[in-house]
C-alpha cells in the first residue's frame, strides 16, 4: 500500500528541518523533533458479514507529548500509509502548539474503505482498533478524534470498546462523540468556521473587502461545508468546488460564474462529500475536470480535500487574482510548489494554523467531557473565535516583524514552543 513516489513525512521533515534552521535548534532536540516518539501498526481481524475474516492494518502514531496528551485524528482511507500517518502526528504536534493548546500530536488510520463496508463491519473495525490499543491511548495520554471517512458514531464505538475494557465512564478518552453523548456543540462546524475566521483576519490585514471576493474549495466534506457556509455569511462569493466521485474514481469541479447556494448544493450531495453531477447540471454548474478547482479567477483558494494536491506541476495554473491561499486540507501543498507561492507573494495560512480550528474545539470538548459540563454553542464557537484570531495574529504579526513567509513563521512558533517544554521537562 506504501505509495513510494510520495511521501508526506519526508515532507513533513523537510518543512521542520527548515524551522529547526531557522530557530538554530541545537542537534538533540532536532533529533527528538525529527521522528514520533511511539508508533504502533497492528493487524485488526474482522468477521465479515458473509461470514469470511479479513485483516485489516492498523495505526497509531503518537509524535511528541511533551505539552500535553496527544490529540489526532483516526483516518479510514484505503490508500492510508504509515508515512502519511507519521506526517499528519507531526502536523499535529505543531497544529496544538500554534493554538496554544495543552496537549501533543498524534495520529491515526485503518486501511480500508467504508464505502465498501456494512454499518455492523465499520463497528467491529473501530472496536477492532481500540481492543489493540486500549493500554496505549486513554484521556491522560492520547486522546483520538474523527478524520477522513470517520465520524461521531465510529468515536462512540471506540469509546464504548475502551470503557468496557476498562470498567469506568471516560468521555475525555475521544472527541467528536455525538452531541449527547458527550460530543461538543460546535464541533462540526469548527474546522471550516476556523478557516474562514483566519481568511477573515487575513483579509483585514490585507485591506481586501470579504464582501467583494470570490472563492474555489477542493472537496466538499465537514472541512469545505462549514468554510463555504461561514464565508457565505460574512458576504463572501464561493463560485467552484470539487469532489471525488466513487464511482468513476475521478474527481469534479463544479463551477457557477455567479456564485452559488451552499443549501442547494448540500441537497444533492451524499454523506462521503459527493456531489450529484446530473442534478448540479440541472442546477445551472458547468462541471469541469477535477483540478479545475485550482484554475479559477477567484481571490481565495481553500483547498480541503486530500494532502499533496498543489504540486511543482499544478502550482502554476494557479490565477494572477489569487491573493490568499488557506490550507484547510492537511499538506495540501508540496514543498516544491510553496516555492513558487512563496515568489509569488500569495498570502498563505499555513494548514496547521488555518484547519486548527477542528482540534481546538476537540480541545474544549476534552475539557467539558472531562468536567461532565457542557457549553452552549455560542460559548464554544466565540471561546473558537478567540482562539483562531490569536493565533492567526501571533504568526501574522511575528511573520511582519521578521519579514517571514507565513508559513515559517508558524513553524517557528510552534516549533520553539514544543522545542521549550522538551527542554522544560529536562528531555534535552
Ligand atoms: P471529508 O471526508 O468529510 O471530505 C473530503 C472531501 O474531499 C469529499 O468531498 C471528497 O469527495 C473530496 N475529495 C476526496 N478526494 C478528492 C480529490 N482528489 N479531488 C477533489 N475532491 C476530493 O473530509 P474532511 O473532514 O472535510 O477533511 C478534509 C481535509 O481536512 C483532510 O485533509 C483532513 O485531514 C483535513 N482536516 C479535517 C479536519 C476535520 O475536523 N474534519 C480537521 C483538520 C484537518
Amino acid at each position: 500500500m506504501e505509495d513510494t513516489s510520495y511521501n508526506p513525512f519526508m515532507m513533513a521533515q523537510k518543512q521542520f528541518d527548515n524551522a529547526a534552521e531557522l530557530l538554530e535548534l541545537d542537534p538533540a532536540t532536532r533529533d527528538l523533533l525529527r521522528v514520533p516518539l511511539r508508533e504502533y501498526q497492528f493487524s485488526i481481524p474482522v468477521r465479515m458479514d458473509d461470514g469470511q475474516v479479513k485483516i485489516f492494518r492498523g495505526f497509531r502514531v503518537q509524535h511528541n507529548d511533551a505539552r500535553g496528551p496527544g490529540k489526532g485524528g483516526i483516518r479510514f482511507h484505503p490508500q492510508e500509509t504509515i508515512n502519511t500517518v507519521r506526517a499528519l502526528s507531526m502536523w499535529m504536534t505543531w497544529k496544538c502548539a500554534v493554538v496554544d493548546i495543552p496537549l501533543g500530536g498524534a495520529k491515526g488510520g485503518i486501511i480500508c474503505d467504508p464505502h465498501n463496508l456494512s454499518l455492523l463491519e465499520q463497528e467491529k473495525l473501530c472496536r477492532g482498533w481500540i481492543r489493540q490499543l486500549a493500554k496505549n491511548v486513554g484521556p491522560l495520554s492520547d486522546v483520538p478524534a474523527p478524520d477522513v471517512m470517520t465520524n461521531s458514531q465510529h468515536m462512540l464505538w471506540m469509546l464504548d470498546e475502551y470503557e468496557t475494557i476498562h470498567g469506568g465512564k471516560y468521555p475525555g478518552f475521544i472527541t467528536g462523540k455525538p452531541v449527547g453523548m458527550g460530543g461538543s456543540l460546535g464541533r462540526t462546524e469548527a474546522t471550516g468556521y476556523g478557516v474562514m475566521i483566519t481568511v477573515r483576519e487575513a483579509m483585514k490585514e490585507l485591506e481586501i473587502d470579504l464582501q467583494k471576493t470570490t472563492a474555489s474549495f477542493q472537496g466538499f466534506g465537514n472541512v469545505s461545508q462549514h468554510a463555504i457556509e461561514l464565508y457565505q455569511q460574512m458576504g463572501g462569493t464561493p463560485v467552484c468546488v470539487s469532489c471525488w466521485i466513487q464511482k468513476e474514481q475521478k474527481a469534479y469541479s463544479f463551477f457557477k460564474k455567479d456564485g452559488f447556494d451552499l443549501k442547494q448544493l448540500l441537497a444533492i450531495t451524499n454523506h462521503f462529500g459527493e456531489i450529484d453531477k446530473a442534478k448540479a447540471q440541472d442546477l445551472g454548474f458547468e462541471l469541469l475536470p477535477g483540478d479545475a478547482w485550482l484554475e479559477q479567477d477567484v481571490d481565495l483558494l481553500v483547498p480541503a480535500a486530500l494532502e499533496n494536491q498543489i504540486t511543482g506541476e499544478s502550482v502554476n495554473k494557479i490565477s494572477q487574482q489569487v491573493k490568499i491561499i488557506a490550507e484547510g486540507a492537511n499538506g495540501p501543498t508540496t514543498p516544491e510548489a510553496d516555492l513558487v507561492i512563496k515568489e509569488r507573494g500569495i498570502h498563505v495560512i499555513p494548514d496547521f494554523l488555518a484547519n486548527a480550528g477542528g482540534v481546538t474545539c476537540s480541545y474544549f470538548e476534552q475539557v467539558q467531557s472531562n468536567q461532565n459540563y457542557y457549553w452552549a454553542k455560542e460559548e464554544t464557537l466565540g471561546k473558537l473565535d478567540q482562539k483562531m484570531t490569536t493565533a492567526y495574529l501571533d504568526v501574522s504579526n511575528f511573520a511582519t516583524k521578521n519579514k517571514l513567509y507565513m508559513r515559517d513563521a508558524a513553524y517557528m512558533i510552534s516549533v520553539d514552543r514544543v522545542a521549550k517544554a522538551c527542554k522544560a521537562r529536562g528531555w534535552v
